[in-house]
C-alpha cells in the first residue's frame, strides 16, 4: 500500500471499562506514522484515529490523554472520536455519526473473559473474568489463584491489564501459594502500579500511574529503552 487511508482505533468492553487495551494501538498509529514519514510515503497516506471513547487512553491519565491528542494533532492525524462503532466494511468504518473512508482498518476489541471460565462456577465479572483478592486468591477458594489479564481485581477504575502488572501479581501470588502449601493463609497484595512507554520507533513516552503519582516522559531515548528493557526482560527465560 503506497497511498490510501488508514484507520486505527480500538474500543473498550462496555461491560466493563477496564477491559481495554489502548496502548499497543498508540504505538501502532504513532511507529507508522514515524515509519511512513522515513519511507517517503507520509504526504500520500492519510491516517485516522478512531475511538468510540470521548478520551480514548483516559486509564493512563487525564494528561496522558491531553499528550497523546496533541502528539495525533502534531502529527496531522486525524480523529473521529466519542463516535458508536456500527461496523467495518470495504470501504471504512461505519459509526453512529457516518462514514470514516478507510482502504485498511486496524482495531483493537474491547477484552472479555475466556469462553471456558463462563463454564464453570467461579464467580465472574461482568466482562467474564475470574474475580479474585488483592491477594490473588480466589474467593472461597483457598487453593486457587489467579493473575494477569483473565483476574478482575479489586482497586481503582484505572486498573491495568498489562504485563507489568500481571509480574506484579504472579510475584505476589507465587508467595502466598507457598505460605498456602505450608499451611498459612498468604496476605501479600500485589502493587497497582501502571508503567507503559507507548513506542513511536524513533522515540517513545513513558507513562506512569499509581494511586498518587500520574506523570509523563516523552524522550528519544525511551524507544531504546524499552527496547533494551524487551531483551533483558526475554533473556530471563530463554
Ligand atoms: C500488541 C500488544 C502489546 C502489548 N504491549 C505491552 C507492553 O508494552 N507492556 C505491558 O506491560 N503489557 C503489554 N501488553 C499486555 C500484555 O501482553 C498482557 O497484559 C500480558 O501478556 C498478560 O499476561 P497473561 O499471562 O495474563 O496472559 P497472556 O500473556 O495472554 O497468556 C495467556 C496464555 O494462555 C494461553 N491459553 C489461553 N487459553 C488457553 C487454554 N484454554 N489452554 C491452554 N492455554 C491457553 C494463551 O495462548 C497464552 O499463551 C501488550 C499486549 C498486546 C496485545
Amino acid at each position: 500500500m503506497t497511498r490510501g487511508t488508514i484507520a486505527v482505533g480500538f474500543a473498550g468492553n462496555p461491560e466493563e471499562p477496564s477491559a481495554v487495551r489502548g496502548g499497543p494501538v498508540f504505538e501502532i498509529l504513532f511507529g507508522m506514522e514515524t515509519w511512513l514519514r522515513q519511507k517517503g510515503l507520509r504526504h500520500q497516506v492519510e491516517l485516522v484515529f478512531f475511538s468510540p471513547a470521548a478520551e480514548p487512553g483516559n486509564r493512563l491519565g487525564p494528561e496522558a490523554v491531553r499528550g497523546l491528542l496533541a502528539e495525533m494533532k502534531r502529527r496531522g492525524i486525524d480523529t473521529r472520536l466519542g463516535e458508536k462503532l456500527v461496523r467495518f466494511s470495504e470501504t471504512g468504518v461505519t459509526t453512529a455519526q457516518g462514514e470514516i473512508p478507510a482502504d485498511l482498518i486496524v482495531f483493537t476489541p474491547g477484552l472479555r473473559g475466556a469462553d471456558w471460565i463462563a463454564g464453570t462456577d467461579l464467580e465472574r465479572s461482568p466482562g467474564g473474568f475470574i474475580r479474585a483478592e488483592r491477594t490473588c486468591q480466589v474467593p472461597d477458594r483457598p487453593h486457587l489463584f489467579v493473575v494477569g489479564d483473565t483476574g478482575a481485581f479489586p482497586g481503582p477504575d484505572w486498573m491495568p491489564k498489562q504485563g507489568h502488572s500481571a509480574d506484579l501479581q504472579a510475584d505476589v501470588a507465587a508467595a502466598n501459594i507457598k505460605d498456602f502449601l505450608e499451611g498459612r493463609r498468604g496476605t501479600r497484595t500485589f502493587r497497582v502500579e501502571l508503567v507503559c512507554v507507548v513506542d513511536s520507533l524513533n522515540s517513545g513516552t513513558l507513562v506512569y500511574r499509581t494511586p498518587s503519582r500520574n506523570f509523563l516522559l516523552k524522550s528519544s531515548l525511551m524507544h531504546n529503552a524499552k527496547a533494551f528493557f524487551e531483551r533483558r526482560y526475554l533473556a530471563r527465560y530463554r
